[in-house]
């Protein structure tokens, strides 16, 4: 038997220590104090100490002040399993995993107990398991089978454990890059933090996403007397079809990469007006959520809604200003990157799936290393059932997962 051989063989024993990690992990609720939590502090010391106790002794601490929190401190964590040479010459493999979770919402939608782990048939259930302990710990394991087979990684691996995923990243991977000089442009970086359930998408590419708060100004008057005053409602209800028609118009290209393959532009959130139905509204506020292609800077299609805008202006004498919630635009990884490749062969390998490069709608840190010129790609095995009540992942997907990692670190 091999190396490899004797590590998937390894991996498919370990059934039992998984569950035992993952409900360790879970018992700590890592909330951002955003949602009313404390961190992940107590969780990353935790993790480090288990490390420990498995052999793995090689941490650094790079962690993002936080007055909010108890101690202080958000956590971001490396953990580095030397390669055969010993040396950090060539290309490193980092996994990178969130140590957040977010709150278990409604209790009264759960079965079990969120934070205390059920296994059964096959699954794991609690808050954090899937989103992000299942690439977390797949990513522990998968060293592990290497170490406990006897071997070591071909190259470098860098497991990296980040805060603040859910919340934005500013005291995770934001503060590392603004910080740090940890990543090399040859490194091989994945997220295990999003795909499908058959593992077949290996994410490269985010659209442009932008979301504006529309704001309305008419005039207020009677219900029965429209004309004597501005409705900013109708105003801006003529905004969110004329916007929403740049899609067919001026924003056409399409990009298979991603699904769905256009931008789109979409009104969303609307705001309380009125309290009472007979009077006309003279303020009013909606948003949008935009993910635009790639080929479209941000700044072209707020350019396009200006001039929406002063149309509909001078049509309902009213004035209109928009503020921009949210904007983040994001190179690609190239399709042909590295990461790509060595993923899709592991996938191969342990899956018997083709999986492809895809784009998505926008929203994952792997904007953040891609704006840095690290070709990183967002990839696992999972049900998706992430933020939601009953979240669960499948022990075969953990093992899988952490297979094809080994399979990444071990190099062949
Ligand atoms: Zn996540």
């Amino acid at each position: 038997m091999n190396l490899k051989e004797k590590a998937f063989k390894w991996l498919d024993s370990s059934t039992d220590g998984i569950v035992e990690l993952e409900s360790l992990l879970s018992s700590i609720p890592a909330i951002a104090p955003e949602s009313g939590g404390h961190g992940e502090m107590k969780k990353a010391e935790t993790l480090v100490g288990w490390l420990g106790s498995k052999g793995i002794h090689q941490i650094e601490r790079y962690d993002a002040p936080d007055p909010r929190v108890p101690g202080g401190k958000r956590p971001n964590v490396i953990a580095t399993i030397p390669g055969l040479d010993g040396s950090e010459e060539g290309p490193r493999l980092w996994i990178m995993s969130h140590l957040d979770v977010v709150p278990e919402g409604d209790r009264t939608m759960w079965k079990t107990d969120p934070f205390k782990v059920l296994f059964q048939d096959g699954r794991v259930y609690g808050r954090g398991v899937e989103d992000n302990q299942q690439g977390l710990v797949g990513s522990i394991f998968a060293v592990l089978s290497i170490l406990g087979s006897g071997g070591a990684p071909a190259l470098t691996v860098k497991l990296l454990f980040v805060a603040d995923e859910e919340v934005g990243s500013a005291f995770g991977i934001q503060h590392l890059l603004k910080t740090q000089k940890l990543f090399r442009r040859d490194d091989i970086i994945i997220v295990p933090d999003g795909g499908n359930a058959q593992g077949t998408e290996i994410e490269v590419a985010e659209k442009n996403l932008c979301w504006l708060k529309v704001l309305t100004k008419g005039k207020q008057c009677h219900g029965s007397t429209p004309d004597e005053g501005a409705n900013a409602f109708l105003a801006a209800c003529d905004l969110a079809l004329r916007v929403h028609e740049l899609e067919k118009t001026v924003f056409t290209a399409r990009d298979p990469l991603f699904q769905p393959d256009r931008t789109t532009l979409s009104p969303t959130r609307k705001e309380a007006n009125v309290p009472n139905i007979n009077t006309i509204p003279g303020d009013d506020v909606f948003c949008f959520d935009m993910r635009i292609l790639p080929c479209y800077p941000i700044d072209q299609v707020l350019g396009e809604v200006s001039k929406v805008m002063r149309q509909v202006e001078a049509e309902h004498r009213v004035t209109m200003s928009y503020e921009v919630v949210q904007r983040n635009e994001s190179k690609a990884t190239p399709r042909e990157a590295p990461v790509v490749k060595l993923l899709a062969k592991a996938v191969k390998e342990v899956y018997g799936v083709d999986a492809k490069p895809v784009g998505i709608g926008g929203g994952t840190v792997g904007a953040y290393l891609r704006n840095e010129g690290l070709d990183c790609v967002v990839w696992a095995r999972l049900e998706e059932t992430a933020h939601q009540p009953n979240e669960n992942a499948k022990i075969e997907n953990i093992i899988g997962d952490a297979k094809v990692f080994a399979s990444l670190m071990l190099g062949q």
